[in-house]
C-alpha cells in the first residue's frame, strides 16, 4: 500500500522515487495502478534494451511492449512482450497502438551518426519519415510522446563550450539534421495541437551493449579492449572532448522527465549530461584498473564529426526545472564498466570482440 502511494506520489509530484526502492510486491501490482502501457519502438538497439528492463520493473512487465524490425533473442522474449514494428508503416503503427491500447510511446528508431552518413537516403527515412508517422499517430491517439536528440543536433557555428539549451544549430550530419527536425515539428505540434511531446538531448551514452553505430562508441570500446588485451587504437584524437553520461544515469533521466508533471516544464526540449572526458583522460583512469595498457590513436572520418559537436553540455534548465541530477561521475563509470565487462564478456568474450571488430 504504502508503495502504491510513493509511486502515485511520485507520478503526481514528479519526486525523485528509484525503482530499486519498489519491493517486488508492488512492482507485481502496479499493474493494477493505472501504469500507462508504453511503446517503444527500435527496442533492440542499444538503448531500447535498457529502458525496456528500467520501465519493467517500474510499470510492470506488461505494460511495456518492446518493438523493432529485427529479430529478438529468446532472452528478450521471456522478459515480457515483444513485436514486429516497422517505424514507416503508419498503419501497422496505428494497429498497435489500438490493439494494445498505448498511452506512451518511445521512440527510439533511427540510424546514428557513423553509419547514417554512410546510408544518407536510408536515414532521411528512417529518421524524418519515421518522425512524421510517431509524431501524427502520437496526435491522433493523444499519446505522451518522447523523442531523444542529441549533442549531435548542434555544429561547428553552435557554442561548444558550455553548449547552452537554446543556441545555433547547424549541424552537419544528416543525424544531426534529422534530429534538429524532430525537435522542433515536435515543438510546433506541442504548440499547435498540445501534444505532450518530450524531448532529452542525451550525450554518449555508456553502457556495456554494443553501441550502434555512433560517435561517441570509442568509451566502451576502449574500456573493454584495454581491460581484455592492455592494448587499444582509437578512433579520435586523444584531446577530443565529449560529453557523456552513464545508462544508469540515461534511464532515470527519462524516467524523471517523463514523471515531471507538464505544468513544471517550461520546455520541451532540453539538454542533459553527466561529465565530460577525452579518451586521453578516460585511458588514465582506466590504468588504474589496469596499469599495463597501451592507447594508440588513429583519428578516422569520426573525429570530423566530434569536432563539430559540443565538448561541454550545459543542462541547467533540466537542473532547474525539473531537479535533473546525474550520479556517475568518470571514476564511478570505470568502476561499473569493467565489473559488467567481467561479469558478461569475460565468460563469453567472442560476442562483443565480434560486434566491435566488424
Ligand atoms: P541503436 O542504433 O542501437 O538502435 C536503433 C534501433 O532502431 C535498432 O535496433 C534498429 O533495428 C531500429 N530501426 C532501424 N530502422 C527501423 C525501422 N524502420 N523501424 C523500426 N526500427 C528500426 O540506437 P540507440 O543507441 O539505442 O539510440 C536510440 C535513440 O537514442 C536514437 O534515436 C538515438 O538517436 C538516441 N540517442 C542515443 C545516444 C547513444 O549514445 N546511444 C545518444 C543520444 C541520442
Amino acid at each position: 500500500m504504502f508503495q502504491n502511494q510513493l509511486l502515485r506520489y511520485a507520478r503526481l509530484c514528479g519526486r525523485r522515487l528509484y525503482s530499486q526502492y519498489l519491493t517486488n510486491d508492488c512492482r507485481a501490482s502496479i499493474d493494477t495502478v493505472s501504469s500507462p502501457r508504453i511503446l517503444i519502438t527500435g527496442s533492440l538497439g542499444q538503448l531500447g534494451v535498457e529502458v525496456a528492463r528500467f520501465f519493467r520493473n517500474i510499470y510492470g512487465r506488461e505494460n511495456v511492449i518492446m518493438s523493432d524490425i529485427i529479430k529478438p533473442s529468446r532472452e528478450v522474449c521471456d522478459e515480457g512482450p515483444y513485436i514486429f514494428a516497422d517505424i514507416l508503416d503508419f498503419k501497422g503503427l496505428q494497429e498497435i497502438v489500438v490493439t494494445h491500447r498505448i498511452d506512451w510511446l518511445i521512440h527510439f528508431s533511427a540510424l546514428l551518426s557513423a553509419i547514417g552518413e554512410q546510408n544518407v537516403p536510408l536515414a532521411i527515412r528512417v529518421n524524418i519519415e519515421g518522425i512524421h508517422n510517431v509524431i501524427e499517430l502520437a496526435k491522433q491517439y493523444k499519446l505522451k510522446l518522447f523523442i531523444p536528440s542529441t549533442i549531435g543536433a548542434f555544429g561547428p557555428e553552435s557554442p561548444r563550450n558550455p553548449t547552452p539549451n537554446v543556441t545555433i544549430q547547424r549541424p552537419k550530419t544528416i543525424y544531426g539534421v534529422s534530429k534538429v527536425h524532430a525537435e522542433l515539428l515536435g515543438e510546433y505540434y506541442f504548440h499547435r495541437y498540445g501534444l505532450d511531446f518530450r524531448c532529452l538531448r542525451f550525450p554518449g551514452v555508456i553502457s556495456s551493449d554494443p553501441p550502434g553505430g555512433g560517435t561517441t562508441v570509442f568509451c566502451i570500446v576502449s574500456v573493454f579492449f584495454q581491460y581484455r588485451t592492455g592494448k587499444f587504437e582509437c578512433y579520435l584524437r586523444p584531446d577530443t572532448r565529449l560529453p557523456m553520461m552513464y545508462i544508469k544515469d540515461c534511464l532515470r533521466a527519462l524516467w524523471e522527465y517523463m514523471e515531471t508533471p507538464a505544468e513544471k516544464l517550461k520546455r520541451r526540449v532540453y539538454n542533459v549530461t553527466a561529465m565530460s572526458f577525452t579518451p586521453e583522460e578516460l585511458a588514465a583512469v582506466i590504468s588504474k584498473h589496469v596499469p599495463e595498457i597501451k592507447v594508440t590513436y588513429r583519428p578516422d572520418s569520426r573525429q570530423l564529426i566530434a569536432d563539430a559537436w559540443p565538448q561541454v553540455f550545459d543542462d541547467s534548465s533540466a537542473r532547474e526545472d525539473w531537479s535533473w541530477q546525474h550520479q556517475y561521475d568518470m571514476d564511478c563509470l570505470v568502476t561499473e564498466m569493467i565489473k559488467d565487462i567481467l561479469e558478461h564478456y569475460i565468460q563469453n568474450p567472442g560476442s562483443i570482440e565480434q560486434t566491435f571488430i566488424s
